[in-house]
C-alpha cells in the first residue's frame, strides 16, 4: 500500500468502518447491458472487472469476469446516473461494499495482490454487507480478449441456496433499486 497522502485522505473520506484493510466494491450497472462491476483497491486505484451475472455464493458457479480499466478510489462512493454520451452511460447502484484481505499463495508462500494479478490468480476474503467469505479470481484467457473467472471458495460463508443478486437488489447506501436511481437521477 503506498503511503500517498491523497490516497490516505480519500480512504478516510470513504468513511468505511475498517480503515486497516483495502476496500472492495460491487456496482450494479445498467448500461447497454446490465452487469456488475467488481473492484478491488490495489495500490491506490480500483482494479476492475465486469461480471455479467454478478457474484455467486455457490462454489460450483464460475462467474465470467472481464477486466476493465482501473478506476480512481473515489469511484467506490459513486451511485447515480452517468449521462448519455459518456463512457458507461446508464445507472450505477452501490450493490455491495466493504474490505478485503489478500489470501493469495503460491506453493505455500504468500503472494502480494499485485504479483498475483500479474501471475493471473488471486485469492481473497471479502467482508461486505451482502457478500462475505473467500473468493478466487483466475485468469483463463490472455491477450485482447483477456478473461477471468470469479469463484466462491468452499468455506463457511458458501451458500448455494442464497442468491443475493436476485433477492437483495437494493443499494447498500441508499436502499434504492436501480429503477429508482434511473428515475431520480441524482448523482453522489
Ligand atoms: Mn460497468
Amino acid at each position: 500500500m503506498p503511503g500517498s497522502d491523497k490516497v490516505v485522505d480519500e480512504r478516510k473520506r470513504l468513511d468505511l468502518d475498517d480503515q486497516e484493510h483495502p476496500i472492495f466494491v460491487i456496482q450494479k450497472h445498467a448500461a447497454k447491458t446490465l452487469h456488475y462491476d467488481f473492484r478491488l483497491e490495489v495500490d491506490g486505484v480500483l482494479k476492475s472487472w465486469t461480471v455479467p451475472k454478478g457474484p455467486s455464493l455457490d462454489p460450483k458457479e464460475k462467474r465470467l469476469a472481464i477486466p476493465t480499466e482501473d478506476h480512481p478510489l473515489e469511484y467506490a462512493n459513486f451511485e447515480g446516473v452517468i449521462p448519455e454520451g459518456s463512457y458507461g452511460a446508464g445507472s450505477v447502484l452501490l450493490w455491495d461494499r466493504g474490505t478485503y484481505r489478500n489470501l493469495t499463495e503460491r506453493r505455500g508462500e504468500k503472494v502480494g495482490i499485485e504479483e498475483g494479478l500479474r501471475q493471473g490468480h488471486i485469492s481473497f476474503w471479502l467482508e461486505g454487507v451482502k457478500i462475505r467469505g473467500g473468493y478466487a479470481l483466475t485468469r483463463f484467457r490472455t491477450g485482447k480478449s483477456e478473461a477471468w473467472l470469479l469463484v466462491k471458495k468452499d468455506d463457511e460463508e458458501a451458500d448455494p441456496a442464497r442468491d443475493p443478486v436476485v433477492t437483495e437488489p437494493q443499494s447498500v447506501i441508499s436502499g434504492r433499486k436501480i429503477e429508482e436511481i434511473s428515475a431520480e437521477g441524482d448523482n453522489r
